[in-house]
């Protein structure tokens, strides 16, 4: 009999091999070395291995952890600010957004961390301009980070009417960049990966965009920016190249599978099919669109050209629970077809499927022998998960797209190592983070409170008179 590190039986499997969920009842996980080294049914592997920690996962599903393929964490403490108003960036999240600086930003990183974890995400694509800690925060915390070094031409200070001004000095949040992925790629035993993170085709200055992509090309890293991410991008890109900004992409030769294009708000149908032709993967960040622009971005289409497509939080919670459901019932509702974005479906979007889409598709996303051991355990005995059937129809899936609140997630564990066990993070001290999100939010929101600009903001006149 071989020996492993850890041996999980009895589960409700969804290993997501196959084109489906990759179900198997009474499933087993074994563990050696932070990878898996066996799946299949707790008989054939009871029989197979020993292990120095055995854990019955009756009444829980098992699944690979959840990918959020597009966040900026050390933002989601003023969630909640700006959304429910026209212009959200320049009319309400930009004044927020400007009292935002290092000061606290591993303190607001962790508690996103830790929101995500406890709701089973184990791999985070994490987009900001680096900061001090920031990949020690993910070392710490045990979690995968695949983290896109943000590249911005665009001022803290700047003033968001008329054309952008663009600071050609940004060339050297470039080489800082590169500097960073040399340092920190494949660090923390590999959960720390790096990519380049142009922030978006209208604050980057053209010739930085060409030598990003020079750049990444000379390191083999991939690039990760929004794009086409609303009609305020777009007029600046008509304004500044006479170009929207598909067709100015495709020309800086930017149209590829090096690219992950967050978003893709505004792109045309004809735009969505260049794109998903050509190999770039689609970051699709529905609750976040759903709530500052009351749009359904195009990943249905994007999925019917062939595209990959992987599910994102943006500044929404970061829980892919919410970007399950919301993505579902979001594009049934907008194509008026109740057959369309199943459930097996997003989950995909929200594992494997993003896993390719993000490069580590060799990694993470299922369970697979010889995979990192990246799963999580889900409690389907409570109310929201229960009663579960087998048969004639397996509900078990539609239940967690559809009906779950997140905290039925009772174990997490990332390269073999438990991070979540019984619901408890065992990597943070969690009432600690809470208490530090909290200040770094009272520290910028009175900020905000002496900010001459404060009374044009909608949601402060809606505090002001009781609405809010
Ligand atoms: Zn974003």
């Amino acid at each position: 009999m071989q020996h492993v590190d850890t041996l999980i039986v009895h589960a409700h499997a969804l290993t997501m091999r196959g084109d489906g969920v990759g179900y198997i009842g009474d499933g087993a996980v074994a563990i050696q070395g932070g990878r898996i080294a066996a799946v299949g049914a707790t008989a054939e592997l009871s029989a197979r291995f020993s292990a120095s920690e055995r854990i019955d996962a009756t009444g829980h599903a098992m699944l690979p952890g959840f990918i959020n393929a597009h966040l900026h964490s050390p933002v989601n403490v003023i969630r909640g600010v700006a959304q429910d108003v026209d212009h959200w960036l320049e009319k309400a999240y930009w004044i927020f957004y400007k009292y935002v600086d290092d000061a606290d930003a591993l303190a607001r990183s962790r508690f996103t961390l830790l929101e995500g974890i406890k709701s089973g995400i184990t791999t985070f694509l994490d987009h900001v301009a680096p900061f001090p800690g920031w990949p020690q925060a993910y070392a710490a915390a045990g979690v995968r980070g695949r983290l896109a070094a943000s590249i911005s031409a665009l001022g803290m200070d700047a003033k968001l009417d008329g054309l952008y001004p663009l600071d050609p000095r940004a060339g050297r949040d470039i080489d800082e960049a590169v500097a960073f992925a040399r340092e920190w790629n494949g660090a923390a035993e590999g959960r720390i990966s790096v990519l380049l993170g142009p922030v978006a085709p209208d604050i980057v200055l053209r010739e930085h965009l060409l030598e990003i992509k020079r750049a990444a090309d000379r390191e083999g890293l991939m690039i990760h920016m929004h794009v086409a991410q609303g009609d305020r991008e777009i007029a600046q890109m008509l304004a500044r190249y006479g170009k929207r900004t598909p067709e100015y992409l495709d020309e800086l030769g930017y149209l590829d599978e090096q690219l992950m294009a967050v978003h893709l708000t505004e792109a045309t149908q004809e735009e969505v099919q260049l794109m998903a032709r050509r190999g770039v993967r689609m970051m699709l960040c529905s609750s976040a669109i759903g709530l500052i622009d009351g749009i359904v971005p195009p990943a249905l289409a994007f999925k019917e050209a062939g595209g990959m497509v992987a599910l994102g939080s943006d500044n929404s919670a970061c829980s892919m629970f919410n970007e399950m459901r919301l993505t579902a019932l979001f594009n049934k509702i907008a194509r008026r077809d109740p057959k369309v974005m199943p459930p097996w479906e997003v989950l995909r979007m929200a594992t494997i499927e993003s896993a390719r889409a993000i490069g580590l598709g060799d990694q993470i996303g299922s369970l697979d022998v010889g995979k990192q051991a990246d799963l999580i355990l889900i409690d389907l005995r409570g109310p929201s998960l229960s009663p579960v059937l087998d048969t004639p129809v397996r509900n078990i899936v539609p239940n967690l797209v559809y009906n779950a609140r997140g905290t039925e997630v009772k174990t997490v564990i990332v390269a073999g190592r438990t991070v979540m066990r019984d619901g408890e993070v065992l990597t943070m001290d969690e009432r600690a983070v809470l208490e530090e999100a909290q200040a770094a939010a009272d520290a910028i929101a009175r900020h905000v409170a002496s900010d001459p600009d404060r009374d044009a903001l909608a949601l402060v006149s809606a505090t002001r008179s009781g609405k809010l």
